[in-house]
Formats: structure tokens, sequence, C-alpha cells
């Protein structure tokens, strides 16, 4: 898989290099590139925001430092193949495992990491003619710029890549992968500081470990996400369904 990631701060990226996904590079199993917005500037300050149209605090992404960029890190690929554009901000679609699979399958990843109040909407339009654009959020909460938020999808959809995880059955049992949060989980020794180890996990008994390991997992999913059980209808918006 190839990931781009586009930054005012490439060096926010650097962890992209440690512990697994660091193996996963230095393997060629993904195919990272670190790229610096401001690269793509050509007057003095190195200039990649403006004054907001309109009105209203902070300062908007200008978009033609953000075209250039683009535009050669397109050009470098394989004409044949389209890439994804995961363009991070609060207001995008849910970022959750179900992405991080269908990310998976995507053989060319490109994040545009904004700052301030945002990029330029002209250049999310542009791109949707030349890729597949996913604007996402990694939560309700609002981060100072889409760095973190492309280090947690680049982490989350790079660990479901082939042979990044050793064990490949550690991705099937994970809180998630079954709509479900996982259990607990305990290792040696059997007592410390007075807490026991549950007893079913010490006896062998496989069938009995299975249940009790669902019977953990719908336990704490009900305490702790009822809506991971429970999801909402959704909502219905009047008129919305009428609108293109
Ligand atoms: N004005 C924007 C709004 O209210 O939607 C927030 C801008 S935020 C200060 C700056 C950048 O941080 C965003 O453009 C986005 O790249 C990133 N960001 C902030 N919160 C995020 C979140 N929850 N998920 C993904 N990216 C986020």
């Amino acid at each position: 898989m190839r990931i781009d990631i586009v930054s005012i701060f490439p060096e926010y990226l650097a962890p992209l290099r440690l512990s697994l996904l660091g193996k996963a590079v230095r393997d060629g199993v993904i195919d990272l590139g670190v790229h610096d917005l401001r690269a793509f500037t050509h007057d003095r300050h190195r200039t990649v925001d403006g004054t907001p149209y309109g009105g209203g605090a902070g300062m908007v992404m200008r978009p033609e430092p953000w075209g250039e960029a683009l535009d050669s890190i397109m050009e470098s690929g394989d004409s044949g193949v389209r890439p994804t554009l995961l363009v991070p901000t609060p207001a995008g679609r849910p970022f959750d495992q179900r992405l991080a699979h269908e990310l998976a399958e995507r053989p060319w990843l490109i994040f545009a990491c904004g700052r301030y109040e945002g990029i330029d909407q002209r250049v999310i339009d542009e791109y949707a003619e030349r890729a597949e654009v996913i604007p996402f959020s990694l939560g309700d909460y609002v981060l100072n710029g889409g760095e973190v938020a492309a280090l947690a999808v680049t982490e989350a959809v790079g660990r479901l890549l082939p042979g990044v995880v050793g064990n490949p059955e550690s991705l099937v049992e994970e809180s998630h992968s079954d709509g479900l949060l996982e259990y607990p989980v305990y290792t040696k020794p059997p007592l410390w500081r007075g807490r026991e180890v549950p007893a079913v996990l010490l006896g062998g008994d496989h069938g009995a470990i299975t249940r009790w390991r669902t019977e953990q997992s719908m336990i704490r999913t009900a305490r702790t996400r009822p809506d991971l059980l429970h999801p909402s209808q959704g909502l219905t918006v009047p008129g919305l369904e009428d609108a293109e």
C-alpha cells in the first residue's frame, strides 16, 4: 500500500517510522511519503493561509499550495490507480474499525492534514474528480491539526495489512472486530496483590473459556458502549431525503 501524508509539520509524522509500522515501511509493505506543504509555496514567507471570505475568526488554508502538492503526488503515481484522499476534519465521517477495514483494501491513501480553520473547500471539491475523497473525523472533539488523525488512521489501517501484525489471529478477537468490546485479559502471575485470575481461565476447558469471554464482552459492551448493542435507527431530517 502506498501512503502519502501532506502537512505543514512533517516532523509530526516521525512516529510512523517506529515499531510495527516502521518495520512495515522498512519491509516495503507500506510505501510511505511525508510531504511538507510549504515546499509548494513560492513567496518569501512560504504562506499557506489566508483570512476567511465572509469574515470570522482564524485563518483558512489557501488552495494553491494544496493544488500543487496534490498534483505533484498524484502525478508521481501509477495513472491506473485511483488514490483515496483522506481529509481529517471534525465535520467528517466518524472513523471506525469498519472504515479501517475498507481503507486496508485501497492501494493508495493520501492524507491532507489541515491546520487553522481547515482547508479551502474548493480543494476537496477539485480532487473529488480525480480521487475517492473521504472527509473523516477521529471523534467528536477538535484537534489543532490533522496530523494526529493521520497517525491514528495509518496505524489502524496499517496493522490490518498482511504481515504487519505477527499473529493475524490477534486481529480477529479484538474490540470492534465483531461489534463488541474485547473481554478482560490476564497474564502471569495467577495471584497479584490478593487479586486472582478468574479460575475459568486456568482450568483448560476451552469451551468454558470461550463462553466466559463472550459473556464478559457482552457485559463490558453493555456497560461502556450500549450504543454498540443498540445502534440508533438513524435520524431523519425533514426534506433532506429529497435533496440531491
Ligand atoms: N474549524 C474547524 C471546524 O470547526 O470544523 C476545526 C479546525 S481544527 C482547529 C484544524 C484542523 O484539525 C482541521 O482542519 C482538521 O484537519 C484537524 N482536526 C481537528 N479536529 C479533528 C477531528 N476530530 N478529526 C479529524 N481531524 C481533526
